[in-house]
């Protein structure tokens, strides 16, 4: 089965019983024993829902996964992936991450004694240098935000195997449309669904997928430990988003590169980053491991001031966090997104103060040109 096809026919599709075509929302925290410790695949929903495993099949199958998981949101996910490691590990990131990993991983596990390493994962010989012999763990994600950085997943890989590491991808930018982390070597996909797989901005969530049953096993134990499942109406609403995610993915793609190139023919915009330019250092990379380049533009007007400015005149982009949804949403990352990161840092990261962001929705490209076009005016 092709991508799109498995969007559709994936995972689990429907109810057996009634022969219905959506999965119901089986919306019950428990389930009839027929005798004591006799039950029926389900005891109890924090350890298994219906709703919710139809789901975990399906982001399975997207990623072509052994076995998928569901969590309450991103960061849930992400932090019980992260329990998968002892006090005293290590693990090498990339050094920009999502502010909220950043901040996990800092302000929350380091406390657990979990030391972390941030690196420029684009460049190779920065993460060799960064492995000591308490690493466990490299985390990477790629397209980075807001910078769209590149990272090649099946180097990180080669490295992984050779000091025996767990390779972790955040594929929340990439989505398993067009690129599949498990394919290139990683061990662990990870996704904050909230954003594309979602796509309607309705719903917070995060998903996970591994392909070995070790590793599975492991997450079960530990998603039904720490407790930070997804609930049945939320599992059902990325069930719904996930049956458009090729033709938002599609119409998001094709809006992005009109735009970029009106972005750069622009004489109040200093510089563009989006990995489809050739000029972009993570091009080849990001040509030969992903499908397409994402929804996700940044570009530099040369000030915060004027960044504001644009802000404010902008009407068909939303003024808000998050991204990946069909409406187009800008940001200012420096004050926004990243403004929890220290300025020496952001300066260190390259995230100028006159840097937009926007998320490219699936509205009709003339009316997103028309409109960046009298705000920057
Ligand atoms: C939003 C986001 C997260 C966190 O996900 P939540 O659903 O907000 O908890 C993690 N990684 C990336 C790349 C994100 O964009």
């Amino acid at each position: 089965m092709r991508s799109k096809t498995k969007m559709i026919h994936g995972g689990i599709t429907r109810d057996e019983q009634t022969g219905a075509v959506s999965v119901p929302i089986y919306q019950v925290s428990t389930y009839k024993q027929d005798g004591v410790g006799n039950f029926r695949g389900y005891e109890y929903s924090r350890t298994g829902n219906p709703t919710r495993h139809a789901l975990e099949t399906v982001i399975a199958d997207l990623e072509n996964g052994s076995r998928g998981f569901a969590f309450g949101s991103g960061m849930a996910a992400i932090s019980t992936v992260m329990m998968l490691l002892d006090a005293g590990d290590h693990v090498v990131l990339t050094d920009d991450v999502y502010g909220g990993s950043y901040r996990l991983m800092t302000k929350v596990l380091n406390r657990f004694n979990l030391d972390h390493t941030f690196v420029d994962t684009s460049n190779i010989a920065t993460v060799e240098h960064a492995i000591k012999p308490n690493t466990k763990a490299l985390y990477v994600e790629t397209p980075t935000n807001p910078l769209l950085k590149i990272t090649d997943i099946k180097k990180m890989s080669e490295i992984a195997q050779k000091h025996n590491l767990l390779l972790i991808v955040d594929n929340t930018f990439a989505t398993p449309y067009w690129q599949q982390p498990l394919d290139l070597g990683a061990d662990i996909v990870l996704h904050s669904a909230t954003k594309y797989i979602g796509g309607h901005s309705d719903v917070v969530a995060g998903l996970v997928a591994v392909k070995s049953d070790e590793l599975a096993d492991r997450i079960h134990f530990l998603q039904n430990s720490v407790g930070a499942v997804l609930g049945p109406q939320d599992s059902w609403l990325l069930m719904r988003g996930i049956k458009t995610l090729a033709l938002r993915m599609e119409a998001t793609e094709s809006n992005t590169q009109k735009i970029v190139e009106f972005l750069q023919g622009h004489e109040k915009v200093t510089t563009v980053f989006y990995p489809g330019l050739p000029a972009h250092p993570g091009h080849e990379i990001a040509k030969s491991q992903s499908g397409g380049f994402g929804g996700m533009i940044s570009f530099d007007v040369g000030s915060g001031e004027r960044a504001e400015e644009v802000l404010k005149r902008v009407n068909y982009f939303t003024l808000a966090e998050s991204l990946g949804a069909v409406e187009s949403l800008i940001s200012l990352p420096a004050k926004m997104t990243h403004a929890s990161i220290p300025a020496e840092r952001r300066a260190e990261l390259g995230i100028t103060d006159g840097l937009i962001r926007i998320s490219v929705g699936i509205e009709d490209s003339e009316d997103l040109i028309e409109d960046l076009a009298q705000a920057l005016r």
